[in-house]
Order: C-alpha cells, then sequence, then structure tokens
C-alpha cells in the first residue's frame, strides 16, 4: 500500500492498488509540485462569456505546446501499462448515485472516501437536478441497483455569477436559444433544497427516502448538510 494509495482508499486497499498506482502516475504527470513555478491554470467564473474563444497561447501555457488531449491520450498509456481488470461489476458496490457540481476543485472520490467501483458520480455545471440528471438516477436505480442520492453544490459556484439572461446573450451571439435552462442560483442551500425535492418528487425513481444534500466548502473541504425543510 502506498502513502497516496491510503490517502484515497483506505478501507480496501490490498485489492485496488494498482489502481492507485496508476492514478498516481496520471496525477504526478498532471499535477505541478506546489513549489514549482510557473505559469497557473485558474478559475476566473466572472469572466465567463458566451464566446468560445480562447486566448491565443492559453493552452499552451497548461500544456507546454501539445494538445491537452495528446497528454490524456499518453497519460491513458501510462494508466493501461500498470491497468489490470479487477473483474468489476458495473453495480456500484456503495449502492449510491453522487450528483456534484462539475467544478474542478471537488475531487469526488477523495472528499467522500470513496473507492473504484463504489458509487455513480453524475456530474454537471452547478450539480443541478436537470431532466437529464434524473435519466441518469432512473437508470442508476432501476438498471444498475442503487438506492441513495447524494447532492453536492458548493461555495463559490459559477452558477451564482450567471443569470438566465445568459440564455439571451447566446442567442444574441448566434442566433438560436438554447432549448436548456442555465439552472443558475443565487443561494447554494436553496438549490441543494430544491434539488432534494425534485428528486424526492420524480415518478421515475424507485428510492427516494435516502436522498441528502450538501453543500462542499471549496476552502476548507468539508461537507456541509442542507436540511431540506
Ligand atoms: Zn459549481
Amino acid at each position: 500500500m502506498t502513502p497516496e494509495c491510503e490517502r484515497i482508499h483506505p478501507f480496501r486497499c490490498p485489492l485496488r492498488c494498482v489502481w492507485s498506482r496508476s492514478q498516481q502516475a496520471a496525477l504526478a504527470f498532471f499535477v505541478p509540485p506546489h513549489s514549482r513555478t510557473g505559469p497557473r491554470v485558474t478559475s476566473n467564473v466572472m469572466s465567463m462569456t458566451t464566446s468560445a474563444a480562447v486566448p491565443a497561447g492559453s493552452e499552451d501555457a497548461i500544456t507546454g505546446g501539445g494538445s491537452v488531449t495528446e497528454r490524456l491520450v499518453e497519460a491513458n498509456q501510462r494508466y493501461a501499462d500498470a491497468f489490470t481488470d479487477p473483474g468489476m461489476d458495473a453495480r456500484p458496490v456503495l449502492g449510491v448515485a453522487v450528483v456534484s457540481c462539475m467544478d474542478a476543485r471537488i475531487d469526488l472520490h477523495a472528499a467522500l472516501g470513496l473507492a473504484l467501483g463504489d458509487c455513480h458520480t453524475i456530474r454537471n455545471a452547478g450539480g443541478v437536478v436537470t431532466d437529464d440528471v434524473i435519466r441518469s438516477l432512473t437508470i442508476s436505480q432501476r438498471a444498475l441497483g442503487t438506492r441513495s442520492v447524494v447532492l453536492i453544490h458548493h461555495t463559490g459556484c459559477g452558477l451564482e455569477s450567471l443569470t438566465e439572461e445568459f440564455r439571451h446573450d447566446l442567442e444574441m451571439e448566434v442566433g438560436q436559444r438554447p432549448s436548456w435552462a442555465v439552472e443558475s442560483f443565487r443561494d447554494a442551500d436553496q438549490d441543494v433544497r430544491q434539488s432534494m425535492q425534485r428528486v424526492r418528487t420524480s415518478p421515475f425513481l424507485l428510492h427516494t427516502d435516502d436522498v441528502r444534500g450538501f453543500v462542499f466548502d471549496v476552502k476548507t473541504g468539508l461537507l456541509r448538510e442542507i436540511d431540506p425543510a
């Protein structure tokens, strides 16, 4: 058991060390040591625009010249080199589905002590319960046996800085209004509450008795549970 392996999944490591070692290699490839100087990748949701334009040179700053996808594919080759089939069933071991914001600062498996195969992770902008999240939860429960649902929003979410004007701006830019709602919110706690309500009232889900919602603090790493009432 490596220290990193122990940190990520202390409970059942002996079965999963191979996965952890290969993940560690990938992490070492992507995550520069904090002491290293050089370009930093920062998140600034306030500068969001509807344009897909990316400043020239920004990708080079991240990847050192090659495309980021090439780096991912190369990392995958190393991952596959160390990979052995764990022989897992597709059904999540813990019978839980976690719905979370896609925010890059949230490492769901590490933050929740989850190991490979433990859960379904369903992520989108905001971690909001959209029709497509209900679709995934329905399949998760009816086809793959999960019973519990955990909803996670977080502090400093980009959705708090957007409004439905985003859709209008998009329409002005591209000439077509998106069919989807932005699902922006002002209060993460309240959005967790209404998200729990959407899950609990869905007619498609088999299990709605164990639905809990949290806000993840990106500064402390702690979850704060939201009272559904
Ligand atoms: Zn977010």
